[in-house]
Order: C-alpha cells, then sequence, then structure tokens
C-alpha cells in the first residue's frame, strides 16, 4: 500500500535537533533549541566567511502544471543524495503559507521519501515567524489610519508641540492593505472606520495574505539586523497630498516593527526524513517578490561547509531569474550549479496534452507512454536549458520520475536534455525511494559543481540600465518575447520612479508561471509574442521595482472542496490528520 506524505512523515525517527546542529557544524551558543526538534539559529553566524569548501546549488524547474514538477521534492531528495554518496548535505527552503495549507491540497514540505520533518510544524505555524510578519504589516496599517485621525482632528501648532510632523497622507494613494495568513476572498476589499468620528477614518482598504506583504520580502533579502531595519524604513506605504512617497519612517513606525521581526531573522533549522540539516525560512511570493528563502539562512549554511541546495519559486523564468537578478546581487553569492526538474507529465501537457486540474485524476495520456506527444513538449525545456545558460552556471537536468513514466519517455528527455546543451542529465527516484533514489543526481551535481570553472556566473543585466531596458532584457531573452509593449500608466510611472531615485534598481516582473510568457494558455516555447507591461510598483524596502503583466492576486480564494475538509485531529493521541 502507498503511503501518504503524513504518513511517512510520522513514521519516520525525528533526530534531536542538537544532533542537527551538530552535524551542521554550528557551536551550542550559536542556535536556540525551539522545543525537540526545531531550532533558530544566531543571525551572528552569517558574519563568518563562506568556507571554501563550500558548494551552492540552486534548483529550478521547467514551466509546470498546476500540480508542481517536484522542486521542492527534488531539493531535499538531493540533500539526502548528497548524504547517501558521503557528501555533506544541506537544504534551505521557503516556509508555506497556511493558504494553500488549507486551500488546495499539495504538499510544501516535498514528498515521498523526501521530505522535510516534523511535516506538521513546517506546514502549521513553524515558530511564528509569518504570524510575526502579519503583526508587524498590520502595526503598519494601523499607524496609518492614526496618522490620518489624529491630523484631521488637530492643528499643525498641536503636533509641533509634540515634536512630530504632520504628513497629509492622501486617503486616494495608500498602497499598504492589511494582512492575514489564510485565502479568504471576502477580505480582498473592505470598508475600515466605520461608526462615530472617534472610529475613523472611514476609508476602502484590503488584506493581501502575509506572505505578499513586501515584508516577507524583506526578511528574505535582508543581510542582517541592521540591513532589516534599513529596509523597513524604507518602505513606501503612500503618497502625501503633495505626490511625494511617505515612508515607515515618517510615521516613525519604523523600529516597533522591526522589534516584532527581531526573532523572525533567526533561520528555522529542522532536518530531512534522512537527517540532513534543512532551513526553513521566509517565503516571499514568487511574482510581486522575488520567491526565494532568506539570504540569511543560505550565508549561514554556506559558512559551514559541505552542499547548500536550495530552491527558487515557479520556474527558470521567474524563481531562477530573480535568484540572480535578485537575491544574488543582495547576497554577493554566486551558485555553482543549477539543476532543472523536469517531469514528462508537465512536457506532454506542453506537447498538447489536456488540462491537468489539481483535485481530479490525470487524464490517460499521462499515464501511459506516448512518445509523440512527449517529443512535441521537449521546446519547453530546451527553453529553460537556454534560459540557465544566459546565467553562466552549469546546469544539471534531473527528471523526476513517476510511477507511470516508462524506460523509453525517460531516455527521451535524458538525450533531449544533453543534445541542447545540459552539463548533465539524469533521472531521479527520490520521491520513491529517498536519498539512495537520487545517488544519479548527487554524483552528477557533485561533478558539476566540483568541476573547475570555464565561465563566471552573473545577473543577466546591468542595474545602470533604464527600467524600461530591464524589463524589456528580461522579456526578450528569458521568455524568448519579440518585444515589450508598454501601457500608458506604465510609462508614466517608469519616468517618475526613475526621478524619484528607484530606477538603479532590479526588476521583478509577476507574470503567470503557467507559460514562458504572459498568457497560461501559451504552452511549450512560445514566440514572437509582445510582452504587455500593465503597471509598476517599487517596492523600496525591499528593493526592487514589480511590474505587473496580467492579474496577480494577492488574495486567494478557497476551491469548493478546500483541503482543511480532510484535515482533524486525533483527540487520543493529539496527531494532526489529513495534511496532505
Ligand atoms: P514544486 O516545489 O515544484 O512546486 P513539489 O516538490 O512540492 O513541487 O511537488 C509537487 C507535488 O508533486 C507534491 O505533492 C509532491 O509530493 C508530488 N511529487 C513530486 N515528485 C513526485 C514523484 N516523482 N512521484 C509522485 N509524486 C511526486
Ligand atoms: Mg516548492
Amino acid at each position: 500500500m502507498r503511503l501518504s506524505d503524513l504518513e511517512i512523515a510520522q513514521a519516520a525517527q525525528v533526530e534531536p535537533i542538537e544532533t542537527i546542529a551538530a552535524r551542521l557544524g554550528l557551536a551550542s551558543g550559536e542556535w536556540l533549541p525551539w522545543g525537540r526538534n526545531i531550532a533558530k539559529v544566531d543571525p551572528a553566524v552569517a558574519r563568518g566567511e563562506r568556507h571554501p569548501d563550500s558548494r551552492y546549488i540552486d534548483v529550478t524547474a521547467i514551466t509546470p502544471t498546476p500540480l508542481g514538477e517536484g522542486k521542492t521534492t527534488t531539493t531535499v531528495g538531493l540533500t539526502q543524495g548528497l548524504g547517501a554518496i558521503g557528501r555533506k548535505g544541506m537544504c534551505a527552503i521557503r516556509q508555506p503559507s497556511q493558504g494553500p495549507t488549507f486551500g488546495i491540497k499539495g504538499g510544501a514540505a516535498g514528498g515521498g521519501y523526501s521530505q522535510v520533518l516534523p511535516m506538521e510544524e513546517f506546514n502549521l505555524h513553524l515558530t511564528g515567524d509569518i504570524h510575526a510578519i502579519t503583526a508587524a504589516h498590520n502595526l503598519i496599517a494601523a499607524a496609518i489610519d492614526n496618522q490620518m485621525y489624529h491630523e484631521s482632528r488637530w492643528s499643525d501648532a498641536f503636533f509641533q508641540k509634540r515634536g512630530i510632523e504632520k504628513v497629509h497622507i492622501d486617503p486616494y494613494e495608500i498602497s499598504w492593505n492589511r494582512v492575514v495568513d489564510l485565502n479568504d476572498r471576502s477580505l480582498r476589499s473592505v470598508v475600515t472606520g466605520l461608526g462615530a468620528l472617534a472610529d475613523g477614518p472611514l476609508r476602502q482598504g484590503g488584506f493581501d495574505i502575509t506572505v505578499a506583504s513586501e515584508l516577507m520580502a524583506v526578511l528574505a533579502l535582508a543581510r542582517d539586523l541592521r540591513d532589516l531595519r534599513e529596509r523597513i524604513g524604507r518602505i513606501v506605504v503612500a503618497l502625501d497630498r503633495g505626490g511625494a512617497p511617505v515612508t515607515t519612517e515618517d510615521l516613525g513606525v519604523a523600529g516597533a516593527a522591526t522589534v516584532l521581526l527581531r526573532d523572525a531573522l533567526w533561520p528555522n533549522l529542522l532536518q530531512t526524513l534522512e537527517g540532513q540539516p534543512a532551513f526553513v525560512h521566509a517565503g516571499p511570493f514568487a511574482n510581486i517578490a522575488h520567491g526565494n528563502s532568506s539570504v540569511m539562512a543560505d550565508r549561514i549554511a554556506l559558512t559551514q561547509g559541505g552542499f547548500l541546495v536550495t530552491e527558487s519559486g515557479f520556474g527558470a523564468d521567474i524563481g531562477m531569474e530573480k535568484f540572480f537578478d535578485i537575491k544574488c546581487r543582495v547576497s554577493g553569492l554566486m551558485p555553482d550549479a543549477v539543476v532543472l526538474v523536469a517531469t514528462i507529465r508537465a512536457l506532454k501537457m506542453h506537447g498538447g496534452g489536456p488540462a491537468v486540474t489539481p483535485g481530479r485524476p490525470l487524464p490517460q495520456e499521462y499515464c501511459q507512454e506516448n512518445l509523440e506527444l512527449l517529443r512535441s513538449g521537449l521546446d519547453n525545456l530546451r527553453a529553460h536549458i537556454r534560459i540557465a545558460g544566459l546565467f553562466g552556471v552549469p546546469l544539471v537536468v534531473a527528471v523526476n520520475a513517476f510511477d507511470t513514466d516508462t524506460e523509453g519517455e525517460l531516455a527521451l528527455v535524458r538525450d533531449a536534455a544533453l543534445q541542447a546543451g545540459a552539463a548533465d542529465a539524469v533521472v531521479t527516484h527520490h520521491h520513491a525511494r529517498g536519498g539512495e533514489g537520487a545517488l544519479a543526481l548527487a554524483e552528477a551535481v557533485a561533478r558539476a559543481a566540483d568541476a573547475p570553472r570555464t565561465t563566471s556566473p552573473s545577473p543577466l543585466y546591468d542595474l545602470s540600465l533604464p527600467l524600461e531596458e530591464k524589463l524589456r532584457t528580461v522579456a526578450t531573452r528569458v521568455y524568448g518575447a519579440r518585444d515589450i509593449e508598454l501601457s500608458p500608466l506604465a510609462r508614466r510611472q517608469i519616468a517618475r520612479y526613475e526621478e524619484e531615485g528607484y530606477g538603479t534598481m532590479p526588476v521583478c516582473i509577476a507574470k503567470t508561471h503557467l507559460s514562458l510568457s504572459h498568457d497560461p494558455a501559451l504552452k511549450n516555447a512560445p514566440e514572437n509574442f509582445i510582452f504587455p507591461v500593465r503597471e509598476l510598483r517599487p517596492s523600496a524596502g525591499a528593493g526592487f521595482v514589480y511590474a505587473l503583466a496580467g492579474d496577480i492576486r494577492t488574495m486567494p480564494g478557497l476551491p469548493s472542496v478546500p483541503a482543511f475538509r480532510g484535515i482533524d485531529i486525533d483527540v487520543e493521541t493529539g496527531r494532526v490528520q489529513g495534511l496532505f
């Protein structure tokens, strides 16, 4: 009988966290226990130099089906595989939001025999970092309304006497919503401040899911506490009546918001099913934010030597591009190799297979051999191999094997990957067999990362390019667009943001992950399309300008049969049931 992910996780022996911390190389004063199986690691460790024998690996994927093609599972499986070939492996992944946990079923802690433990804590509150972000974010929201309330009541002299200035927030130019870490479509647009004068100000607002908060992107990018404090202070929450940006510093709330995130800056240390150290820290969106786990965890891990395997969100066109152009620029760390996860099912979908829908059985085409369909979808794989090549990094293609894949199908993908220029391409079975199923992948990655460099990895574009050129560079060189088209609004915003000094920031493009283009219906490797940019916004604290190409929901809704319906607790043992 096939066990569920939760059953596998609950049957596993979880080692005491001191064993894991020692395996990582940490001294006892460098971490704090959070119960028996989780620790928080002191950011001070990150001040050390990168260990000369460290290897940094980023895991990305081809354009996925809505089910996900196994980046997290492969990140964990490769880490376990490295252990199985006698190398020191560690991984660093994002903390999942509670939105998907209770919404659409789909494990975030890996799957099968490649998981992070303890799985229940991982998928629920963990050590409260996301809740801390909710609190800090809503404190800033309260500061905005409070400022408007008191400014509407009292004279300039009243404020001067108290040593603070009037900010004159324009109520129609507030860009800071409130947040909650749940899918709740009813909160997308709300009216706050109903009641009497003292209950105001009355205004329309809204909620985003916490992981879409700019504070989440800031936490993920902060190099240390000072950097965290400075980034929070730069966050723009509104415009004043003269059209000038209003920051959290202007509202006097940046310090208090940082205080709420003091513990959240400490990366969480968990473990893989086979006892390798696993950092789980920060979880920014991969569209309006950069979609990568924290700089802090990576810096800490790389001081300790060994292989650090991390995952960037969505496909190589999105999360990996942002890994190089946003995260690596901030951290100053460049990877030694990239792993591109491909699956037969996704390639068949790109070849013209029927739609794949979460919660529904896979159509027949995906459950039996169909080399024709598979061959037609290989251009998507080739496009992603080409994209990785733009960043000058050795690429290993990991064909993530499912039960239904045939030898012929797996061989076809491997051969195509090698022909398209991947440094190596291997079939991997870690989901079914753990580290022992990922021996070939671990060997291939170790070989690629250990080999002397012929090229040096680098970001795609120079920060001094104008914003429009940065957008064009990503759209044409990465997505394969013929050109970009800026809406009149986007054009005006670019001019304004360059004037305000945001022009030298990297761009963070928010587009669908279901296509290389902006249109989820365009599968495989679309060509000759014009990439539309509708609107831009600076995330001044995170340090990028994001651009919207398509509708991006920052507060998801729940499906008709939400995952929470299957979740319960055994009241005798206290064990969680039905979590994936
Ligand atoms: P990603 O990180 O790319 O979104 P995940 O690693 O979370 O993908 O995997 C998505 C889902 O697919 C998970 O539920 C995982 O358990 C499942 N999965 C991944 N690889 C396999 C495999 N080889 N066989 C069966 N299920 C798999
Ligand atoms: Mg994942």
